[in-house]
């Protein structure tokens, strides 16, 4: 089959790479120079399956007078009868998908920044309590997990403050973290490999469905500054930006995945699609590790998740990546200084020093979410459109569901048999918002 792929993020790449080892001919169309360059770009890295889950102590708060009908979706899914079965498929997707994460580095020897672990830290004894319906799914499913002191805390992490005070931490397990942007490189020069065609500074304008699908786009060069926040870091690589002519183009495939995260909306509008999908945004700053010989444990060595303050800290390499202040709606034009202020207090409460900051690097993300925060993954009710969106749960995260989610859709489009252990999408395709 000819197949489309709409978006060059860890959902597109991964999705081209599976088409491709399926035997399909698949060009990748993306309106930024490189793989990676907007929500795959500078997040927290975590692929654990247990972080798909929102790890949030108290629940949603119950939105205010004046908020958007989204939000008020999103609050009432929390609260819909088939919450833990929706959750327990979810974690199955995260779980299956983990293991074909760790299929894929072994057998393509794919060599990429990370770290194995995963704390969360409980400030006090009730943020226990909060969670305690989460530490039951992982139960129910048999993923470890493992109750920690404070003093347990602090060996797993003896770059920890030992001031701050600390109730104790869960140890998730298995639990891993990386560079995602890293990641999504590799995995696209193994598809380039499989002979997959990479389109950069190329925009789909519209698709219309059918036996074969058509497909418009047009060659497209971002203007300098433009979405100043995300952009600012984006480096391009030489050589992929192909002569194009000028003006819009039509190509047919005979299927079209669109994995384009924040941005799919006006497609999925266009195609008379109207799932209630909203967008969420999250900062993150980077810098460089501290390096002391009388130190040496200074900063983290895998993942902590302040549960209480909703912010992770990551060890990605030789950096530290300090993310959170999750909101719902666009990016902004520019970095709140609140904002940062905050992820600096948080990780120097934890593990001052650390941090480099006069090398720090600011990001601030964006990508979709759905009210009931699971994937929109499978056939869109248009023939030949496919969706692999908003993987997202209440906290953002998406690699640990890419590489499962990739390899099951690409067994749809292609109308193969799954594997006997892999857990099924169905449930989370565009059926269930109807
Ligand atoms: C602060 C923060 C922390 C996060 N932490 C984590 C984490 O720890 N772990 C985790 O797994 N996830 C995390 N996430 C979420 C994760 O970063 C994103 O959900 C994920 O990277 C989205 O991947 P994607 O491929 O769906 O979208 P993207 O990476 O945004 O890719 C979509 C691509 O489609 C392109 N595109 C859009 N429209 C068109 C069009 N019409 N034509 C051509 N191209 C188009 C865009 O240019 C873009 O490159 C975090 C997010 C934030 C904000």
């Amino acid at each position: 089959m000819r197949i489309a792929i709409i978006g060059a993020g860890i959902a597109g790449v991964t999705t081209a790479f599976e088409c491709a080892a399926d035997g399909h001919q698949v060009t990748v169309f993306e309106r930024r120079g490189s793989v990676a360059a907007e929500g795959s770009f500078a997040n927290t890295g975590l692929t654990t399956p247990a972080m798909a889950l929102p790890w949030t102590p108290a629940g949603l708060p119950r939105p205010g007078a004046g908020a958007l009908g989204w939000q008020w979706r999103r609050w009432r899914a929390e609260r819909n009868k088939d919450r833990a079965a929706q959750q327990a498929r979810l974690l199955q997707l995260a779980i299956y998908s983990h293991a074909r994460l760790q299929e894929l580095r072994k057998r393509l020897q794919l060599d990429f920044e990370h770290a194995h672990g995963q704390l969360l830290l409980l400030r006090q004894e009730r943020e226990l309590r909060g969670i305690q319906a989460q530490l039951d799914l992982l139960q129910s499913l048999g993923l470890p997990h493992q109750l920690l002191s404070a003093a347990q805390c602090l060996a797993a992490e003896p770059g920890l403050n030992p001031d701050t005070p600390l109730f104790g931490g869960i140890q998730l397990s298995p639990a891993e973290l990386g560079n995602c942007r890293q990641f999504s490189h590799l995995m696209r020069i193994e598809a380039q490999r499989l002979g997959v065609r990479f389109r950069f500074h190329t925009t789909v304008r519209s698709l219309t469905p059918g036996s074969v699908v058509t497909l418009i786009h047009e060659h497209t060069v971002p203007p300098e500054g433009l979405g100043a926040p995300t952009r600012q870091a984006e480096k391009q690589d030489a050589g992929d930006t192909q002569p194009a002519p000028l003006g819009p183009v039509q190509e047919s495939f005979d299927a079209v995945l669109i994995c384009a995260g924040a941005s799919a909306l006006p497609l999925l509008q266009a195609l008379g699609l109207k799932p209630a999908m909203g967008l969420v945004h999250g900062h993150t700053i980077t810098a460089p590790l501290r390096q002391l010989e009388a130190h040496p444990d200074l900063g983290p060595r895998a993942g902590v998740f302040d549960l209480g303050e909703q912010i992770s800290i990551s060890r990605i390499g030789q950096r530290v990546r300090v993310a959170g202040c999750v909101e719902t709606g666009a990016a902004p034009q520019g970095f709140k200084a609140p904002k940062l202020a905050l992820l600096h207090r948080v990780l120097n409460e934890w593990f001052p020093g650390a941090m480099q900051v006069g090398q720090e690097q600011r990001w601030i993300g964006c990508q979709a979410l759905l009210p009931d925060g699971l994937p929109l993954l499978g056939a869109s009710g248009q023939a030949g459109i496919w969706l692999n969106l908003a993987q997202g749960s209440a906290h953002s995260l998406d690699w640990p569901l890419a590489c499962g989610a990739a390899r099951l859709l690409a067994d749809q489009i292609s109308k193969r048999q799954t594997d006997a252990d892999a857990p099924s999408l169905e449930g989370l395709d565009i059926k269930r918002l109807a």
